[in-house]
């Protein structure tokens, strides 16, 4: 019910427009580092002096106007530039319907084939964030482009998808992230249980250390953790084979830990003003996450908009819901 509900409020226009307006908000600060590049990069360099590299998602949705997807390229160009000119341990992860998927796919390829050969040029790898199901088999057409003129690209598998066991075979020879899946997808296309995702995310994570390239094992859970570390020892699977990523702010003495360890570790880095979509994702994952937004969200005249508009679409559900 609370993941529906959070699921459902980040994909809200008008609370994504009024949240844009306030800077972070609601909690958000201790998981978005920053509403700019400047203040990103001082947080990458401090997670880059204890051994963790970044990867660097310059945040945006619902993008339905060229104009916006021309504004997305520019600042990621720019976040480009400010990696290569910082000299710091990073590379970028973006989406593909930040820079124009939704509007026109030949759009979005150009957009995107002016990033990846700016980030070409300076050694730098992208990572196309996977999205919902709708978006799939489109980003996967455009990776599919662009590597015939690139090999600083990759992608994420995400392990709801009943047909992710196909997708890490075809892309077996990319840098692969494998998550669980922060959408919510319906039961024609994805398991929609636990235990299920848990147990296809194994599978998909051991198939691609024992058969893939380089593999992001990226989860906050330490069961899963734990797993990964048995199995390499197991296999002999050298360190530079795969790494651990976790989000900024989440679980932040395992970061440290795992990077101590010697393990590569890559922290995702968010950062801009359009923090609400994926603010209100991660609530959705760990409503735990939640106390951090009743501590402020009653006490701050600014947020009372997106409190009494939450409400409101909350009140709205469950008299769907009646009906
Ligand atoms: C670096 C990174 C990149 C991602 N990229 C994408 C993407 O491109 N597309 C996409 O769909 N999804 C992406 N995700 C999100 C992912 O799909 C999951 O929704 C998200 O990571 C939650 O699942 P989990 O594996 O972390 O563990 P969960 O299933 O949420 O948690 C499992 C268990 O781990 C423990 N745990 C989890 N979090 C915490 C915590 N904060 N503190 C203490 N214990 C905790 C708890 O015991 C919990 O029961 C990404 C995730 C990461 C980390």
């Amino acid at each position: 019910m609370l993941k529906d509900l959070f699921i459902g409020l980040s994909q809200n226009q008008f609370l994504n427009s009024a949240a844009k307006k306030y800077g972070l908000k609601l909690g958000a600060q201790s998981v978005v580092a920053g509403t700019n590049i400047e203040e990103a990069i001082v947080k990458i360099k401090e997670l880059n002096a204890h051994g963790i590299a970044c990867t660097v998602d310059n945040l945006g949705e619902f993008v339905n106007q060229k104009e916006d997807a021309t504004a997305a390229k520019e600042q990621i160009l720019a976040v480009v530039e400010a990696i290569h000119e910082h000299e710091v341990d990073a590379h970028i992860s973006l989406k593909p319907s930040q820079l124009g998927l939704d509007i026109d796919y030949s759009f979005c390829l150009e957009n995107l084939k002016e990033i990846v050969s700016k980030a070409h040029e300076y050694g730098i790898f992208i990572n196309f964030d996977m999205e919902d199901h709708g978006r799939l088999q489109p980003s996967f057409d455009l990776l599919d482009e662009l590597s015939k003129s690139y090999d600083n690209i990759g992608t994420v598998i995400q392990a709801y998808f009943y047909r992710a066991i196909e997708d890490i075979e075809k892309y077996k020879n990319y840098r692969l992230r494998i998550v669980k899946g922060a959408y919510k997808e319906p039961a024609e296309v994805a398991y929609t249980a636990k235990e299920e995702i848990d147990s296809n995310y194994i599978k998909l994570i051991e198939y691609h250390l024992l058969h893939g390239k380089f593999t992001s094992i990226a989860t906050h859970d330490h069961h899963v953790i734990n797993h990964v570390k048995k199995f390499v020892k197991e296999h002999d699977i050298p360190n530079d084979q795969f790494e651990f990523q976790m989000l900024y702010g989440f679980r932040k003495e395992m970061q440290l830990e795992l990077a101590k360890e010697g393990y590569n570790f890559t922290t995702y880095i968010p950062f801009g003003d359009d923090w609400y979509g994926y603010y209100m994702r991660r609530l959705a994952e760990r409503p735990q996450n939640i106390n951090l937004v009743a501590k402020q969200v009653f006490n701050k005249k600014t947020n009372t908009i997106l409190g009494v508009a939450a409400g409101a679409f909350l009140l709205g559900r469950l008299s769907k819901k009646k009906k």
